[in-house]
């Protein structure tokens, strides 16, 4: 039937539950245990790090040409979410590998790819992706950012701000003005290196939650970068931007689904426990009808992002591009909302000792806030799908 949806997709597979029971115990074991550190000294998950990469985790969405695990966007949204579960922050060591790499993996040469995915995939070095700035954040396409050629060579330079990741990244996908005339049309991509001469990093951000991810701006100082290192042709690069948020906006959705999970997980554990008026608190209905509303929300986000992620598998497998924009933009926008919603009650649960940092859902109700912001704010999730409308 036309624009029928991919049911035979909706569910996870036998690997895909065997691949989420690995992670579970991969996570808990190795990331939880300092995930309100990280949180405290907002300091980077290099724990984390050092689990994903040593049972290659970090970038699973890599393609087996270039020595990645192939992963499918489902299987890549389940090792987001169940990282996010136990640490947010960790959580954007997989996703982001994927946000900045995507461009090259959907429009690079094949070189490109050759040289950028595999070191990704070896766990030798992250990919961040620099779009916004100071200026240019919903309205991404007003960035002030200029690449200008020179023989062989780009020349950038510009400001990009909130990147994640960025300091520890090695590799950064840039977006820059190389024809100011065409406004979006006039926008390319490269491969932007660390170790290139006149990239340097502002303070890593104060922030509110995710506090274990470095957010910092990049500085492009007369950036000179060989000519080979444009992602695709010259004047596509807002267009594979967007291409990108379409699958990655999925692994927001994911980080959402995560972090609302945890909070569940340790709300309902918690009323059991919890004793008032001479019974566990979660004998009353009133918190049986809380914790009801935060799973029916939580499976509803659930679904939607799988049917998101059949999507954009499908459509990274060659297929129509026809109802991955809205369905990325809606998960993302739903789901996050779902999080934001399901971690504020998870507080409410444990009512005055939630707010305390001696419990962690203060923490994650804090990193859910985020997911409603980055890969577009949901404002902008909803222009998205007001003009994708299936
Ligand atoms: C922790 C963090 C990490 C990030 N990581 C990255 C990254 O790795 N790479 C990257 O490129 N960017 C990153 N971002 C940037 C993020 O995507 C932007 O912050 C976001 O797109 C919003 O842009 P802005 O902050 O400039 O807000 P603004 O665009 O100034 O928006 C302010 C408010 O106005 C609303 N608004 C704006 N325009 C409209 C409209 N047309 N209709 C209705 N409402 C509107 C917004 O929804 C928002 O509520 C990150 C941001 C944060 C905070």
């Amino acid at each position: 039937m036309a624009g029928s949806p991919d049911f035979d997709l909706y569910r996870p597979s036998e690997e895909h539950d065997m691949l989420r029971d690995a992670v579970r115990s991969l996570a808990e074991a190795k990331i939880a245990p300092y995930a309100a550190a990280v949180d405290e000294e907002a300091r980077f998950p290099q724990e984390a790090l050092e689990a994903l990469v040593a049972n290659d985790l970090q970038a699973i969405h890599v393609p087996e040409a270039y020595g990645g695990a192939g992963a499918d966007a489902l299987a890549t949204v389940i090792v987001i979410e169940e990282v996010a579960r136990v640490c947010a922050s960790s959580s954007l060591i997989p996703a982001v590998n994927k946000l900045g790499s995507l461009p090259v993996i959907l429009s690079g040469s094949e070189d490109l790819k050759k040289k950028y995915m595999t070191p990704l995939a070896k766990g030798e070095g992250m990919f961040s992706y620099c779009l916004s700035e100071p200026d240019a954040g919903s309205d991404a396409a007003g960035m002030k950012t200029k690449a200008v050629r020179d023989g062989d060579y780009w020349v950038l330079n510009g400001v990009k701000r909130w990147i994640t990741n960025a300091g520890v990244s090695e590799y950064y996908t840039v977006m820059a003005v190389t024809d100011p005339a065409k406004r979006s049309k006039g926008i390319s991509a490269f491969v932007v290196e660390k170790s290139d001469e006149g990239v340097s990093f502002g303070a890593p951000e104060k922030k509110l939650g995710i506090k274990g991810s470095p957010t910092r701006e990049v500085y492009l100082d007369n950036v000179r970068i060989p000519a080979d290192r444009m992602i695709g042709e010259e004047g596509t690069g807002f267009a594979t931007a967007m291409k990108t948020l379409d699958h990655t906006r999925i692994t927001i959705a994911a980080q959402a689904l995560g972090i609302a999970q945890g909070a569940l997980d340790y709300a309902k554990g918690y009323v059991q426990e919890r004793k008032q008026f001479g019974k566990p608190i979660g004998d009353f209905q009133g918190v049986q009808f809380m914790l009801a509303d935060m799973a029916m929300k939580l499976e509803a986000a659930r679904q939607l992002t799988y049917a998101a992620a059949a999507k954009s598998e499908r459509v990274s497998a060659g297929g129509e591009q026809e109802g991955l924009t809205f369905f990325g933009a809606a998960a993302k926008c739903y789901a996050s909302d779902a999080a934001m919603e399901i971690t504020t009650d998870a507080v409410q649960l444990l009512g005055g000792y939630g707010y305390t940092r001696d419990y962690p859902v203060e923490r994650m109700m804090r990193d859910a806030k985020i997911t409603q912001i980055y890969e577009g704010t949901n404002q902008v999730q909803r222009i998205v799908m007001a003009r994708n409308l299936p």
